[in-house]
């Protein structure tokens, strides 16, 4: 592969059990999509191979230290194995980190041993009008309420969600831990995930109402969640799954060429020059914002220039998908866009997934940053 974080990342961690589960993965992906219970069994593998854990203190990507780059470039390979999967996987790593973040001395012990016991982790955030609050009883909390696009909500052990409450004080939008196994299976409403594609994501609407929580299960303060730049330049992180997807995308249009002996013809030849330099571009992009990520993070010092950059790296990798996806589409034609060749499902996996918050909005605040500062990105890194 053409990164050059390549090296690191084989160096770092214990690259050939990670590689043989994602191979078990990609392998899986056309019959996972069809499991009713989603990706329970991928989850296991990934635990039996070390990456449930992967972040955390002592462990090969320890957040501690500044692995970011390789951080990325794991999440892209998980992609590329199954873009459901790599959904699942990068909300278990995303709550970890505002674990490792926000989270007090035992509660961290606590959610740290269950995760380097196999549980799985998520974060729902996402909610329509009937969206979470919490309501203080004497003991506790009672929460009100439900979550949409709760990915893995079958098989995920820890919920990490968010809602209004009033605490001591304070008002604002609150992390909250659920243990899944005591909220009862009929809160998820299995009717409620029916997408063009990441079906085997199950991100079915969840229903909350009258699960009781107490002080231990708060992560943080209220408005803790919306602190920057952690909060938009995590953005990164669903970026390099969505590019995994592509890779896997430009790969099986590769392959599908020369199965039918089609890598002859210069419009081919000239399709998979755009897509394979399309990738590269992306590649590159990733590694940049892992770099500045770690630089920026330890500094404190470049809040809005590190949130600008992911701006772009989200929305310049979602352009580039969309661009691999479209070359695909005409170097395979009809026919390879049909089972049982699996790019049936990559391309609506990943046309689907493509859709992220405030797509729009999210150009508008990168421009923003250039328009209100006298700034350039230096390359000295
Ligand atoms: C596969 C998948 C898994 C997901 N899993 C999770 C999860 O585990 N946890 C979680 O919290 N969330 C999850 N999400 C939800 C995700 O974070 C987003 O909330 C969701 O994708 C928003 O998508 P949307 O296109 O419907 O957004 P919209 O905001 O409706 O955007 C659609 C379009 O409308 C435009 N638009 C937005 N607002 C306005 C406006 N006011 N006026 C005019 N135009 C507007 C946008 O720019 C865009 O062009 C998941 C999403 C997907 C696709």
């Amino acid at each position: 592969m053409i990164t050059d974080t390549t090296e690191v990342f084989h160096t770092a961690i214990s690259k050939p059990s990670i590689d043989e589960v994602l191979k078990r993965i990609a392998e899986s992906a056309a019959a996972t999509e069809h499991q009713p219970d989603g990706p329970a069994a991928e989850f296991k593998w990934l635990h039996e191979c070390g990456a449930l854990s992967i972040v955390l203190p002592g462990h090969e990507l320890d957040f501690n230290l500044p692995k970011t780059p390789q951080l990325l470039r794991l999440l892209k390979d998980v992609g590329k194995a199954n873009l459901a999967v790599g959904r699942i996987y990068e909300g278990h790593i995303n709550t970890l980190y505002l674990i490792h973040l926000y989270a007090a001395q035992a509660q961290r012990e606590r959610w740290y041993k269950e995760a380097e016991a196999g549980l799985l982790f998520g974060i729902w955030n996402t909610q329509a009008a009937d969206g979470i609050s919490l309501e203080a009883v004497d003991s506790g909390f009672r929460v009100h309420g439900s979550k949409t696009f709760c990915s893995g909500a079958a098989i995920i052990n820890r919920a990490l969600i968010s809602g209004d409450i009033h605490r001591d004080g304070e008002k604002g939008w609150q992390l909250l831990v659920i243990n899944m196994e005591d909220l009862p299976q009929d809160r998820i409403d299995y009717d409620s995930w029916k997408p063009l594609g990441m079906k085997a994501s199950g991100s079915y609407k969840v229903n909350f109402s009258d699960y009781l929580i107490y002080d231990e299960d708060l992560l943080a303060r209220p408005g803790t969640y919306l602190t920057q730049p952690y909060f938009n330049a995590g953005a990164i992180r669903f970026a390099a799954v969505h590019l995994g997807g592509a890779e896997a995308i430009a790969a099986h249009t590769l392959s599908y060429l020369k199965q039918l002996k089609r890598t002859d013809d210069p419009f081919q030849q000239m399709r998979m020059y755009h897509m394979m330099s399309e990738l590269t571009t992306g590649q590159l992009w990733l590694n940049r914002a892992g770099k500045y990520y770690d630089r920026w993070v330890a500094a404190g010092t470049h809040d809005d220039a590190l949130i600008a950059f992911a701006n772009m790296t989200r929305t310049i990798i979602e352009e580039i998908c969309l661009k691999i996806m479209d070359e695909s589409n005409r170097c395979v034609g009809a026919r390879g866009l049909m089972e049982p060749f699996e790019l049936e499902r990559l391309h609506r996996d990943l046309t689907f997934y493509l859709r992220q918050p405030a797509p729009d909005a999210t150009r508008l605040k990168a421009a923003d940053f250039f328009i209100q500062n006298d700034f350039s990105f230096d390359d000295d890194i």
